[in-house]
């Protein structure tokens, strides 16, 4: 069994305490690795080494080009290991090996995206007054703090990690315990590439003990994080101790608007893909899924006719489209939701359980589930389940498709299918989320802020507003004519 260690300081580490954390492929239930199961002491080490080579200026003050060529090299690496970290990826994650070859394809670019920007002109100049010059500089914020969950376990760390580094600031990078695999990887490929002792460093271990040290610790100027909103809530407290600069990407319950008069069977193929790519496990998954009155019967029809057809099964095998859930202990959180939504009364109308097939007996599987006859008050209706649930919902017409769709605390994404482009576009922007769609679902690109409203977060990853949150901004006036003030009289 491999066995995975800690990158603290330069160096591959047990945990202090010596213990370990069986690492589970989700679609067998059988154990793939051993990793290090780090603690408080641990993340303690990694912040301090961070600290000491933040304040050395051993990455800060290498020119940005010096640390582009850095980032260019490790996204060359995670290119030419791309099969072998997306076979890791789904034996870790359980997602479809179509899917985690796009994870590695994009994190490569997104290096390649952050080697690109921080090499352009990045600052300010004002002609304030006579005989001041003003100008903005941007600056690392020192030791970045960064937690990400489970469903890209690559990805995210790379939306994180890519502009990071970049800016010249430090880090301490903690994985979810339930998938480290790719992230101990790409910390070889830093390694390998020549990024200086203490200035990236791995932790492994639970969010109650790491992840809290780190948004806890007084050496930390920066925490970004990416998971549930109520862990985000704990980390905002966590936070505060200092006054740490908090970058959040939290949960969703993103509506999916289908007007009539939307390109029906694209409608239909987008509807399934906003819910059932990675199994749903996705912070922007279209799991409410609104319909016109008119075309609403007809829709759910032909939806439930396609999601039966959907293939399940482990991820590495071919033509799979979806895969397990992560684990068990979600698995069992999904089913629950299900059972809760019989409950409260919705129409199942789609799946429901879990599959036991052979073959899939021993994994974590779901079947492709929708709900009908939803009420808005119901907990299927306003939770994030995180899973292949989707509930679907009636309107009326344009006001009511709106004012169903921001009913929800959070505010992550959102799509509508329309050929109407100026109905589209006029719902869009009525719509309080941070991602939309017209006539598509799930693009996220390097180029684009990536981020919610209300309780989807604070801040945005990605593009260049990605950079500016690993950014302080710092002024400096400068007088061009140095004499005395002349304020005081004597
Ligand atoms: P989670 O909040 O349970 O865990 C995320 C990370 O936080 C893990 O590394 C975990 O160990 C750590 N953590 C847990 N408790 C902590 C604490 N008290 N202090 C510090 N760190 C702690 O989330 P998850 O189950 O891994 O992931 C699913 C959630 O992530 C969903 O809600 C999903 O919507 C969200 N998500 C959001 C985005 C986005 O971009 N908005 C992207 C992906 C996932």
């Amino acid at each position: 069994m491999t066995h995975l260690h800690m990158y603290i300081d330069g160096a591959w580490v047990k945990a202090e305490s010596g213990a370990t954390r069986k690492i589970v492929n989700p679609a067998s239930g059988e154990a793939v690795a051993e990793a290090a199961d780090g603690g408080t002491a641990d993340a303690r080490r990694a912040i301090e080494a961070a600290r000491r080579a933040f304040d050395s200026g051993v990455w800060s003050s290498r020119p940005p080009a010096q640390r582009a060529a850095v980032l260019l090299a490790v996204a060359d690496r995670l290119e030419a290991s791309a099969e072998e970290l997306a076979a890791l990826e789904t034996q870790d994650n359980g997602k479809p090996l179509r899917e985690s070859l796009i994870d590695i394809a994009d994190a490569a670019n997104c290096f390649r995206y952050y080697a690109g920007l921080i090499t352009k002109p990045h600052g300010e100049t004002y002609d304030v007054a006579d005989p001041v010059q003003a100008m903005v500089v941007h600056e690392p914020v020192g030791v970045c703090g960064l937690i990400v969950p489970w469903n890209y376990p690559l990805l995210i760390a790379v939306w994180k990690l890519a502009p990071a580094l970049a800016a010249g600031n430090t880090v301490v990078f903690k994985p979810s315990e339930l998938t480290p695999v790719t992230a101990v990887k790409l910390f070889e490929i830093f390694e390998s590439v020549g990024i200086p002792q203490g200035v990236a460093n791995l932790v492994m271990g639970p969010g109650a003990t790491v992840g809290q040290e780190i948004a806890e610790s007084g050496l930390v100027d920066k925490v970004s994080f990416t998971g549930g909103t109520a862990t985000g809530r704990s980390i905002m407290r966590a936070a505060a101790g200092n006054i740490k600069n908090i970058s959040l990407e939290l949960g969703g319950k993103s509506p999916n608007i289908v007007f009539a008069d939307a390109d029906f069977e694209t409608a239909v193929d987008y509807a399934l893909f906003a819910i059932f790519a990675n199994s749903g496990q996705v912070c922007a998954a279209g799991s409410r899924l609104l319909l016109e009155e008119s075309i609403h019967d007809r829709f759910v029809e032909r939806l439930v006719e396609r999601a039966k057809l959907i293939r399940t099964g482990p991820g590495n095998e071919e033509g799979v489209e979806m895969g397990p859930l992560v684990s068990e202990a979600h698995m069992e959180k999904v089913l629950h939701y299900i059972e809760l939504g019989r409950q409260e009364g919705a129409k199942l109308v789609c799946g429901g359980s879990r599959m036991t097939a052979e073959g899939l007996d021993r994994g974590y599987f779901v079947e492709p589930t929708i709900f009908t006859d939803v009420t808005p008050e119901m907990r299927i209706v306003r939770e994030e389940i995180f899973g292949p649930v989707l509930v679907v919902q009636k309107f009326k017409d344009e006001d009511e498709a709106v004012r169903i769709a921001n009913d929800s605390d959070y505010g992550l994404a959102a799509g509508v299918f329309s050929t109407d482009g100026a109905k589209a576009l006029r719902v869009v922007k009525r719509l309080r989320a941070g991602i939309t769609w017209i006539n598509t679902f799930h693009n996220a690109y390097n180029e684009a802020p990536w981020g919610g409203y209300k309780q989807s977060g604070i801040g945005r990853g990605l593009g260049t507003r990605g950079l500016s949150e690993f950014t302080e901004v710092k002024q400096i006036n400068i007088n061009l004519q140095v004499q005395p003030i002349g304020w005081y009289a004597n």
